[in-house]
């Protein structure tokens, strides 16, 4: 019987943005098929927590080894998919990753084992307390395409090294990369299910959090952990559904990014950072610098300069050596960088290089753009603009900068230009963001022992290092009594005197004057023959 209900297959196409061809189509993965992975991954994770750091640092070595073997191969991938130079290709993102597992093989066995926890108070002496960190289970992972490669694989080696199993939604239009990513973890000895990768749209990621089935039919197929990376908007829809379920999160979001070159500045080295930081993968990196302010007495000059390195920068295809500059990565985030750039314009920017698209070079090109005059009534100060435009403004006195790059709703990372590096550090302390660089920009991503995070609506908790490690463990607190044979004092029965001998008690190790204490100490000693249930 013919029938009008039809089950939609979505479809996701992996394209080169600089050639326009497409390279595989994808069908999304439904819930229906997220739930079986999510399931089939949960009953893979105990076997690999119980293997122990030790083992799980061996595979990860393993994986290390076949990275560095297969640098180009993987860069390559990355470039025609996304984009960017193979240089940028080979280190913002292999090189990235390889320092990554460095950072774990050596220091992933100490930062995981248990650590003592002495006690101060008299009255819990006879314990012994121990911090345990215990993988969470599956550790749901959302990343976006800008860094298709190094953003997952770094997430990725630190649930895994904690013991976690892993399921990776990589964006729709870096599916290829996440596959790559794939085969390098399974050739190196990751267990099948111990990390899959489900392809899709945003759907397949909402399906990815609310994963929850029937657990009394088909036994639990939820994440219990997710770290996400993408746009504010984004964060704040997954934010919404993960509190349905309590289900304890990471977002790594959007940033605008200041840069503040003050009055002692070298304008050269100064001007090639924020030329590089504005355009580095054409723009489209959460670190990017996005707002550049420039004290007054610079001003000119460091326009000048950012003006000619610009004219400077090959536009072309990733593949070609020769390249500074590639693609965006789709028609959307082209339109959001014109409309930026057009509404600075009308409210009275210059534009000092670029401005426009690069139509000869194909339908995703647009030319490295450096504005000068923009304010903060202007969408390009004030929105992420994502793409190759360097806005610059000028300010007067460090407290203006300073004001300044605090007028945002995000605070991702921020930098300091300056040859007095006590003064640059001084305002570092003063900028509300994650990360704040002195004298440099975006590599602070590259520093694995780095913790990666935003404050404001730049994101929740952190990834790399230590505290991206701790981010992929539970903390129990476990605590053993060390005379199981004894009666605690301050159980029942309270009776008369207890209370006095407790005043006494807390007397003889907070008062203030050594008299006190004695005689505090004095009266609770009769707490010990006390009678007790
Ligand atoms: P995006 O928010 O559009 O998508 C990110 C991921 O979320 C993709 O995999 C997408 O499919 C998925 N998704 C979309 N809707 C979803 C939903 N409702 N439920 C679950 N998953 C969903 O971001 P994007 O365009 O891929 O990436 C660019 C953004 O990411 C920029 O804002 C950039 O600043 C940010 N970013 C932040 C960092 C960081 O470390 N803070 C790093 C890289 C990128």
């Amino acid at each position: 019987m013919a029938t009008d209900l039809q089950i939609a297959v979505r479809k996701v196409s992996s394209v080169n943005p600089a050639t326009g061809e497409v390279l595989r189509e994808f069908e999304c993965a439904n819930e229906v098929e997220v739930r079986a992975v999510v399931a089939r991954v949960r009953a893979a994770q105990s076997a690999w927590a119980e293997i122990g750091v030790r083992s799980r640092v061996a595979v990860l070595r393993e994986f290390q080894r076949k990275l560095q073997e297969k640098k180009l191969e993987i860069a390559e991938a990355i470039t025609r998919e996304a984009g960017k130079p193979v240089a940028e290709a080979l280190t913002t993102e292999v090189l990235v990753v390889l320092d990554a597992a460095r950072f774990l093989i050596d220091n992933a066995y100490r930062l995981l084992r248990d650590e003592p926890v002495p006690h101060g108070n008299l009255a819990t002496k006879l314990k012994s307390g121990r911090l345990v960190r215990e993988p969470y289970g599956v550790v749901g992972i959302i990343s976006p395409w800008n860094y298709p490669f190094s953003i997952p694989a770094t997430e990725t080696l630190a649930a895994l090294v904690a013991g976690n199993a892993v399921v990776l939604k990589p964006s729709e239009f870096t599916s290829l990369v996440a596959l790559e990513l794939r085969s390098l973890l399974h050739a190196a000895g990751v267990p099948r299910d111990v990390f899959q990768v489900v392809v899709g749209d945003g759907a397949t990621g909402a399906a990815l959090i609310h994963s929850r089935i029937d657990e009394a039919k088909t036994g639990e197929a939820k994440i219990d952990k997710l770290v996400f990376t993408g746009s504010v908007a984004t964060g704040k829809r997954i934010a919404a559904a993960a509190a349905e379920r309590l289900l304890p999160m990471v977002l790594e979001l959007g940033g605008k990014d200041p840069m503040l070159v003050l009055d002692d500045a070298d304008v050269d080295v100064a001007s090639s950072a924020a030329v590089w930081g504005a355009f580095v993968n054409a723009g489209q990196t959460c670190l990017s610098v996005e707002r550049c302010y420039v004290h007054r007495s610079l001003y000119e000059r460091f326009l000048r300069a950012c003006a000619e390195t610009t004219k400077k920068l090959h536009v072309g295809h990733g593949l070609d050596r020769e390249t500074d500059v590639g693609p965006m990565i789709h028609e959307r985030q082209l339109r959001i960088v014109e409309a930026h750039v057009e509404d600075a314009v009308a409210r009275g920017a210059r534009v000092l290089a670029g401005g426009s698209r690069l139509p000869d070079l194909g339908t995703k090109f647009y030319a490295p753009t450096v504005l000068a005059d923009v304010t903060h009534e202007m969408s390009i100060m004030r929105e992420e603009t994502f793409g190759p435009v360097l806005p610059v403004m000028a300010f007067d006195s460090d407290e203006e900068a300073l004001q300044l790059a605090n007028d945002s709703e995000y605070g991702l990372a921020a930098s300091v230009w300056t040859r007095d590096r006590a003064r640059g550090e001084r305002l570092a302390r003063r900028i509300r963001a994650g990360t704040v660089m002195v004298n440099d920009v975006v590599s602070c991503f590259g520093i694995s022992e780095a913790p990666h995070g935003g404050v404001k609506s730049s994101g929740v908790g952190r990834a790399h290092g230590r505290f991206g490690l701790e981010e992929m463990v539970r903390l129990k607190y476990l605590d053993s009594d060390l005379v199981p044979g004894m009666k605690k004092v301050w159980w029942y029965r309270y009776g008369t005197s207890f209370s006095r001998q407790m005043e006494g008690f807390i007397d003889f190790q907070f008062a203030r004057g050594l008299g006190e204490r004695v005689r505090g100490m004095l009266r609770a000693a009769g707490v010990v023959g006390r009678k007790q249930l």
